[in-house]
């Protein structure tokens, strides 16, 4: 069932869970995402960045795919289709096509340009009943080409922009995005509880998902964070039992090339992540 992501994190706010992110690529990547969570009876965000959205020839591709397949599959736990650190003129194209949710990002711009762009889409965002996530601090490492460096996000610029009516808030503390370096710091929660503190509970999302250690996740829930994005990690899963068929070389056996069996490894990969995702997350028979 096609949903805006506004209730599903309120509950998780309420239930002291977190409902995960997972990026989308291809039909397979969100076949095995809403698979799952139907299987686990579980809410989810499909994410789709900009860079995803143009590979798949447009954000209007995506919706109504996802919406054939929601009806197809008989998926009847809430998804959310959610643009992934957008910008500006990319959250009116992902409205435009039928969109439930956007991530607005303007935390490479001043805070006053952040919350002027912020506001607008607010208001646009909220009369087409979809949900809103703006950032606040950029998040390290790179994403479709934009490369943050980790920053911790200021309490005050994070209340600034809560204050927006935004749906939930994504604020750097330390995490990046794709493989954590061996010599990562780790999430910062001094940072995480002021910024809980000052947005008086607005649901927070923790990007970067991928390897953060478990303990982490579980203390960042118990301090606000009701969205959890993973991206990496489905893609690192799905490379392996890729790779895995053909170096055993199954694709020359019979009809193993058939693209059906060939990326069928890959599927049941990502299948594999988002269930450990959504286990460790808590949002397993929420829906
Ligand atoms: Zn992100």
């Amino acid at each position: 069932m096609i949903v805006n992501a506004k209730d599903m994190i309120a509950a998780a706010k309420k239930g002291k869970y977190a409902v995960g992110q997972f990026n989308i690529n291809n039909l397979e990547w969100t076949k095995a995402v809403l698979n799952t969570a139907q299987e686990l009876n579980s809410p989810v965000i499909l994410g789709v960045s900009g860079g995803a959205g143009k590979y798949m020839t447009g954000f209007a591709t995506v919706a109504a795919m996802v919406s054939a397949m929601d009806k197809s599959l008989k998926i009847s736990v809430p998804v959310a289709v959610h643009l992934d650190h957008g910008g500006y003129d990319e959250c009116l194209s992902c409205i435009e096509a039928g969109f439930t949710s956007i991530m607005f990002d303007g935390s490479h711009f001043e805070i006053s340009e952040n919350i002027k762009k912020t506001t607008e889409l607010v208001e646009i965002a909220h009369k087409n009943n979809m949900s809103i996530e703006a950032e606040v601090g950029s998040i390290g490492g790179e994403e479709d080409g934009v490369i943050g460096m980790g920053e911790i996000a200021d309490p005050e610029a994070c209340k600034a922009i809560a204050d927006l009516n935004v749906d939930f808030l994504a604020a750097g503390i330390g995490n990046i995005h794709g493989v954590y370096p061996a010599n990562w710091k780790g999430l910062d929660f001094d940072a995480l509880e002021k910024i809980n503190k000052k947005t008086d509970g607005i649901p927070l999302v923790l990007h970067g998902g991928t390897g953060i250690p478990e303990e982490m996740i579980k203390r960042a829930i118990g301090l606000g964070v009701c969205k959890i994005n993973v991206n990496t990690e489905c893609q690192l899963s799905f490379a392996e039992a890729t790779r895995a068929y053909i170096e055993a070389g199954k694709d020359k056996v019979g009809k193993g090339f058939d693209p059906r069996k060939l990326l069928t490894p890959g599927y049941e990969a990502i299948k594999k992540t988002v269930l450990e995702k959504m286990t460790l997350f808590g949002s397993v028979g929420r829906a």
